[in-house]
């Protein structure tokens, strides 16, 4: 058995040192607080909602920053995904009220009038994840209107993913919002997006959360499997495991390039949509242009 290098309890974990549960909890918990403290995430006066979804990352994430700062709120998406989303959105619901914490849900039905697998009927042309990339983000930002943070779950693993995933596609603009906080431009519609969570890796988010026993159950959104996240997920696991510290070198050095990528964005015009007047770099947002696409479509005979 090998003990924790804090005391002689069998570990748990082997992080940077070996852990017992609660070395572990202290050691999570420092990690994510010198984090806020070291990109300035979080001030006195804000007012955070948690963009959660029921999942290990969010609820860790909703979980520590509800037991050290005060304001803190959760929000939920139902994009309406039969068999996963009713499961996570339960969890999350039980755990909110377990944990004194306001949770607000809106659904994509309520909000554009039909739910992610209609949209997919129609525009067979997106994937599911570029859907609600997209129209996640959206109700995100417009939902949260009167905090002063958007907060959400990356870790370590889905942030080295979104810098390769940008970097392969040649997608550059995309690349600059990245970081622990996201969004270069300023604007008055647009609320600070921050990742706490920025410097775990996914394996220690999950060992926290299984630790705390959330009352989770871990589920998979149904979609995951077939995205290109998941070839590339897939790609630096194996990375990783020949090459120890790879993703951490490559978010480090991202951080290091980040400045002078953000610098190259802020020239860029920023518009606000004509039809909804969220901030965007066209004349219609990308929300506005599905669900346009959608309802546009005279019923099929
Ligand atoms: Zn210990
Ligand atoms: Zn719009």
């Amino acid at each position: 058995m090998m003990p924790c290098s804090n005391c002689s309890s069998k570990a748990a974990i082997v992080a940077e040192k070996a852990y017992c549960k609660n070395h572990f909890t202290a050691y999570f918990e420092n990690k994510v607080l010198a984090t806020i403290k070291k990109f300035s995430l979080i001030g006195s006066s804000d007012k955070i909602i948690v963009g959660s979804s029921g999942g290990k990352d969010s609820t860790a994430l909703l979980y520590i920053l509800s037991k050290y700062y005060k304001n803190v709120e959760a929000l939920a998406i139902d994009e309406g995904i039969p068999g996963y989303r009713p499961i996570t959105l339960e969890d999350l619901e039980r755990f909110c009220s377990n944990n004194s914490i306001p949770l607000r849900i809106y659904s994509y039905k309520n909000e554009f009038g039909f739910s992610l697998s209609e949209v997919l009927k129609v525009r067979k042309d997106l994937s599911p994840c570029h859907i609600c990339g997209i129209l996640r983000r959206y109700l995100l930002n417009t939902k949260a209107k009167g905090f002063t943070r958007i907060a959400t779950g990356h870790n370590m693993d889905d942030e080295a993913q979104s810098i390769m995933m940008n970097l392969s596609k040649a997608q550059l603009p995309l690349l600059s919002r990245l970081g622990p906080v996201t969004g270069n431009v300023t604007d008055t519609g647009f609320i600070p997006r921050i990742k706490p969570l920025y410097s775990c890796s996914e394996k220690e988010v999950a060992t926290y959360a299984v630790i705390k026993n959330f009352g989770i159950r871990f589920m998979q959104c149904p979609y995951s499997h077939s995205s290109f996240r998941a070839c590339i997920r897939d790609a630096l696991n194996d990375y990783e495991a020949k090459h120890k510290g790879s993703k951490l070198n490559l978010i480090n050095n991202f951080l290091k390039l980040l400045p002078r990528l953000k610098s190259k964005q802020l020239n860029l015009k920023l518009n606000h949509c004509s039809s909804c007047g969220e901030p965007c770099s066209k004349d219609v947002c990308k929300a506005c242009t599905i669900v346009d696409s959608i309802t546009a479509k005279p019923a099929a005979r």
